[in-house]
């Protein structure tokens, strides 16, 4: 099968070639109705043996963060490009995890994996945005402002503290999945607190933050990325909450697979995107957008 999806070629790690298409919406990557009745009647062990790579991922030594599942692109760095950029190979683990860990159905647990990704990528958007607020931004003219306070954040604070208990922006990225999601029940909860407890320093923390210790993480993180008018940190994300997932670009990754693997993930749990003709691009303009 002919991939139809407009590619976009991306260098971000030499090594590796990594081929990106841009999705239109996020009701492309859902499951449709027709494909799921055809899906749920394959047992567990038909998807694990589709993917008998997952495993590597999710496994009681290795749990993966959801930043590797779906990277937020700032636009700040990435300009037009900025975006949630979905690696198909580690959302088939994440979702293959969630089925064998918890009693969901394949399309509850392909919506609640993509609200998963969806809401720590949104996180990281409303930070930059935070950062940025109350300076003059010129991103309609492809640049942002010199006067953006994200800039310095991420390289004097953000990357240094990166993979230490003081990484306070992936905490809170993580516990934001329960802020924007206070509908989920026991069981996701359950699921999602149980992945963080394995994840590394800075993300593990989600799994044991108090509740009444989040408004004190908040003011931390506010303070390494500088004040930003009357408005504190979480009452901003409070306000944007919850968030449209509409708000940002979504991208789907082939990670350096054969095309021939890659179709093979598509069509098991993203068949929308073999389908669709590709779209005139979009263009985002964060600022509009709130
Ligand atoms: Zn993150």
């Amino acid at each position: 099968m002919e991939l139809l999806l407009k590619s976009l070629k991306i260098g971000v790690k030499e090594e590796k070639s990594e081929e990106c298409y841009a999705i239109p919406d996020w009701e492309t990557l859902e499951l449709p109705k027709p494909v799921l009745r055809r899906l749920r009647v394959k047992p567990l062990s038909w998807f694990k043996k589709n993917f008998n790579w997952a495993d590597k991922y999710f496994n009681e030594q290795r749990c993966e963060n959801f930043d590797m599942v779906a990277t937020y692109r700032p636009y700040h760095f990435n300009g037009t490009e900025f975006g949630l950029y979905i690696y198909a190979r580690f959302f088939a683990a994440l979702l293959i995890n969630i089925l064998e860990t918890t009693g969901l159905s394949l399309g509850k647990a392909h919506a609640f994996a993509l609200e998963c990704v969806q809401s720590h990528g949104a996180f990281h958007y409303l930070v930059e945005r935070y950062a940025e607020r109350g300076t003059r931004s010129c991103f309609a003219l492809g640049r942002t402002s010199a006067l953006s306070h994200y800039p310095r954040y991420k390289k004097e604070v953000y990357a240094p503290m990166w993979g230490t208990q003081d990484c306070i922006e992936e905490t809170l990225a993580n516990v934001y999945l329960f802020q924007n999601h206070p509908e989920w029940d026991e069981e996701k909860r359950r699921y999602v607190l149980q992945l963080y407890a394995r994840q590394r320093d800075g993300y593990g923390q989600a799994a044991e933050l108090e509740p009444n210790a989040l408004s004190a993480y908040y003011t931390r993180l506010e303070k390494s990325i500088g004040g930003q008018g009357t408005q504190t940190l979480e009452q901003w994300i409070r306000l944007q909450t919850p968030f449209r997932a509409d708000r940002f670009p979504i991208y789907l990754v082939n990670d350096d697979l054969e095309n021939s693997k890659f179709e093979e993930i598509l069509e098991i749990i993203f068949p929308s995107c073999l389908e669709f003709e590709p779209q005139s691009e979009k263009k985002f303009n964060p600022l509009k957008l709130t």
